[in-house]
């Protein structure tokens, strides 16, 4: 029967394979009308604590489309980024951020961090950095309470490069964390010598951190980032069971939904006034 099978099999995946095309192109065409017409775009935010209190927020994108629906971010980013759409859109994540930012730091009694995702395809740009500065100019942002987060594909790329662009960051003030840790290519000699303030310690490792293997990775990651004076973020903290394991081995910072998942700029407020006691 398998044999016979051969054929439709065949026919299967080649159906499967056409539907996977026409999806992406539905996505690319959606995604270049959103950009443009800058209506189905809008950010989240999620609150990075230490033991008391909120110290920043990650801006994190969500898209509705009219058409297509709700769309995931781990669908529709790496789409933008093999269509360079990334760009655009990296420009105005960090735009739109920096502006609501403002606003609330006029309301607020003190300015936790904003911190945004800029893809390694963006970074790798001749000109990110003066871009980025430029738009913290035109948003009259405060460098200072900027953070990018990169990812460890950034070290496969030119490092030289990279490095002096990172040493660009650190001079305007920007600061720098490598997010998804431990998950991708990390050259650990590369590590030492890239001006990074903070590795973000990935959900998949906190999420098991139960298991001894996981948990010994977890602990020489932060052995190592202490060694290197980096800060270090616990990412996807759901359970009080996980945090106290990462109090534990010395993590300060936590993001995760046991305090919050990412919400909405206008409920900021309310985050902020309530206190954090877990
Ligand atoms: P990321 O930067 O590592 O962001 C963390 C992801 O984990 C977010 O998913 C967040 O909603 C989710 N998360 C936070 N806490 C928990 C938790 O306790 N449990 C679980 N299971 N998940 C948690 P999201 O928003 O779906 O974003 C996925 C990825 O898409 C991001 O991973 C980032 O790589 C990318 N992304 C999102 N927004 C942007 C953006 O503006 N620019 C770029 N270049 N990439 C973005
Ligand atoms: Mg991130
Ligand atoms: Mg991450
Ligand atoms: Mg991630």
């Amino acid at each position: 029967a398998a044999k016979k099978d051969g054929k439709n099999t065949y026919k299967i995946y080649q159906t499967d394979f056409s539907e996977d095309i026409v999806r992406k192109l539905d996505i690319l065409q959606a995604l270049r009308q959103a950009i443009k017409n800058n209506e189905s775009l809008t950010l989240h935010y999620q609150p990075i604590v230490d033991d008391k209190k909120i110290v920043g927020f990650e801006a994190l994108l969500r898209w509705n489309d009219p058409t297509l629906g709700f769309l995931s971010p781990a669908e529709f980013i790496p789409i933008a980024e093999e269509s360079g759409l990334i760009i655009p859109l990296g420009e105005w994540v960090v735009r739109t951020a920096c502006t609501a930012f403002n606003e609330l730091y006029k309301n607020s009694e003190y300015m936790p961090y904003l911190s945004v995702n800029v893809s390694t395809k963006q970074f790798e740009q001749d000109h990110c950095v003066s871009k980025l500065k430029k738009i913290l100019e035109e948003t009259n942002f405060n460098p200072e309470n900027l953070k990018i987060e990169l990812t460890e594909s950034i070290m496969m790329k030119d490092v030289e490069k990279i490095i002096e662009k990172l040493n660009q960051l650190r001079a305007s003030g920007i600061g720098v964390f490598l997010d998804d840790f431990g998950t991708g290519y990390s050259s650990l000699s590369y590590l030492g010598v890239l001006p990074i303030n903070t590795l973000k310690i990935d959900q998949s490792f906190v999420q098991n951190i139960n298991d001894s293997a996981q948990e010994a990775i977890v602990r020489t990651i932060i052995l190592m980032a202490e060694s290197l004076e980096k800060g270090i973020i616990a990412e996807g903290v759901e359970e009080v069971g996980q945090l106290e394991y990462l109090k534990n081995l010395g993590c300060q910072h936590f993001q995760g939904y046991l305090y919050s998942k990412p919400v909405p700029f206008e409920e900021i407020p309310n985050l902020l006034n309530k206190e954090i006691h877990k």
